[in-house]
């Protein structure tokens, strides 16, 4: 394709994508299609002479578009929002455009620096501790990672060699194969399935303790099991607190889970994937009490802060203690430059060799939203859950499960869990909206997530219709169900009455009794015994 070319082609696609965010209420949030259905449309194999863009765009169309469950859609409810803005997605076009890997300085300057200033921006926008900047000169500083559960495998394993080396050096009789297989890490078990996959990917069990009534892990919680462990000769390693958990949005108490992990030297590691943007605004700044004394920090800028997927933001207390732990070298790679300055190599603080341009649609992003613009996108998540709070505070059918957590509000039909269950199935079936659904303590219960690009006051009113109307259908076909039950249960009732009377009725020269047991007869379907 030549240039000219790539300029209708990427022009008719922008369009596409501006018709397609603009009109995309008309859609159902869930797609109409069945498993197959896109294999069985394509061809089998790829096409052996070029077509044309236009027909390939129309094929998006046609065939592409009706498969997609729409996360942009301001009526997607479920899990938590994937980030989506325009100018992100210039970024990424621009990103893509330049298509560099920026593994060193050298491999691309820009890719590197533009890194170290977003995350900058970033770290002082949440005012986070100063030690997370690289402008402090110190060990500390942040990096994009691809997402949140390669932030935590990161930060797991660091830990587990960082424990390695310290015990190897306290206690030198003991070999390296006998430490590691002493190794064991915590979590609550209301943390995200990705703490648990890290921990089995790096081979460092986790234990996932278990939250108290409100869904928080304490420090409490945290010592004795420790205390356990440390009593069977284990070397307790990373601790990974959650500030804003995927099931109800609850938060960890870093302060006494830092008072712990400081005493024995547990490494502490935050995942705040979606809360995070929470520590953009000053009426919460409460929660960044403790985060002064964490190792490391993961934000997934790609849920709530208008980024497109995949942007994890991750701060490291020490960065040393990553790139001592992951630093394998070529000759190929080094450089003059190598050393030379404190801007970090990238390439140790993450897990592939290449790296995609990704502070280039944060660049963009924040500049053409400012922190303002920011500040004031987190706040109307908030303010649209809000909303939907008071909706379900104002019907007595329903009752909320947790506190609402910034843009996640959890709630359930008073009552046995199966009405909360078939409720959110016919919802789902309906495809009008999108929640998903979890459970704590014995409770099943619908989370419902304020997403999309652009969600407004309507939206939230939209689902709330949606859901009282399946309500009130659900409950009207099981009262409907009741009384069909409840007649049947009292005409057999009486078909015993009627029986029961005939064998008692000796005396049935009175006309009316005769009259009225035949009746009682026909009605109930009894035959008739001649006496
Ligand atoms: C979404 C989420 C994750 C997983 O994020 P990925 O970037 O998809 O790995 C982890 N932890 C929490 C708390 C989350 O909300």
């Amino acid at each position: 394709m030549d240039a000219e070319t790539f300029r209708e082609f990427g022009k008719a696609a922008v369009d596409f994508i501006a018709d397609y965010m603009e009109n995309i209420r008309d859609c159902d949030v869930l797609p109409s299609v069945s498993p197959g259905y896109l294999i069985d449309l394509l061809p089998n194999e790829l096409p052996e002479k070029p077509q044309q863009w236009k027909d390939v765009l129309e094929d998006v169309n046609k065939f592409i578009k009706p498969g997609l469950t729409h996360w942009q859609s301001p009526n997607f409810h479920a899990f938590y929002p994937t980030g989506c803005s325009y100018p992100s997605i210039v970024g990424e076009m621009l990103s893509t455009g330049f298509s560099v890997i920026g593994f060193n300085w050298l491999a691309s300057p820009a890719c590197t620096e533009l890194e170290v200033v977003v995350m900058d921006w970033l770290a002082k926008f949440f005012k986070l501790p100063a030690h997370f900047l690289h402008s402090t000169k110190g060990p500390g500083g942040g990096v994009i990672q691809g997402s949140a559960s390669e932030a935590v495998l990161v930060a797991v394993m660091a830990a587990r060699e960082q424990a390695v080396r310290r015990i190897k050096a306290e206690q030198p009789k003991l070999s390296e194969g006998e430490i590691r297989a002493r190794l064991i890490a915590y979590s609550s078990d209301q943390s995200n399935s990705c703490i648990e996959k890290a921990g089995v990917l790096a081979t460092l069990p986790i234990r996932l303790l278990p939250a108290d009534k409100n869904q928080v892990l304490s420090g409490a919680q945290l010592a004795k099991a420790v205390k356990e462990d440390l009593a069977k000769g284990l070397i307790p390693t990373i601790c990974i607190a959650t500030m804003g958990a995927t099931a109800t949005c609850a938060h960890d108490d870093i302060e006494t889970l830092a008072d712990v992990c400081e005493k024995h030297q547990i490494w502490l590691h935050v995942d705040a994937a979606y809360a995070g943007a929470l520590l953009a605004l000053d009426e919460y700044a409460h929660l960044r009490r403790g985060l002064d004394r964490v190792d490391s920090l993961n934000y997934n800028l790609h849920k709530s802060l208008l980024i497109n997927f995949d942007c994890t933001a991750m701060w490291l207390r020490d960065a040393n203690e990553i790139v001592q732990s992951f630093n394998v070298d070529r000759i190929y790679l080094q450089n003059k430059y190598e050393g030379q300055s404190d801007i970090p190599e990238f390439r140790h603080w993450q897990i592939p060799l290449g790296r995609r341009f990704r502070a280039l649609k944060v660049w963009v992003t924040f500049r053409i939203y400012g922190a303002e613009g920011l500040r004031s996108h987190v706040r109307n998540q908030i303010r649209l859950a809000e909303r939907f709070e008071q909706h379900v505070l104002g019907d007595h059918r329903f009752e909320l499960v947790a506190k609402r957590g910034m843009g996640l509000v959890c709630f359930r039909v008073r009552g046995e869990n199966k009405l909360t269950v078939d409720l959110l199935q016919r919802i789902t079936e309906r495809k009008k909206i999108f929640m998903v659904q979890a459970n704590f303590g014995g409770k099943s219960f619908i989370r419902f997530a304020v997403c999309g690009m652009q969600p407004k006051e309507a939206d939230v009113d939209f689902a709330w219709q949606e859901i009282t109307t399946q309500l009130n259908k659900l409950k009207s076909e099981l009262a409907t169900d009741e009384e069909d039950e409840l007649s049947t249960r009292n005409k057999a009732k009486l078909r015993k009455v009627v029986i029961c009377a005939d064998k008692h009725i000796k005396d049935d020269s009175d006309a009316i009794s005769q009259q009225l047991i035949s009746g009682l007869h026909k009605s109930f379907g009894v035959e008739q015994k001649a006496k």
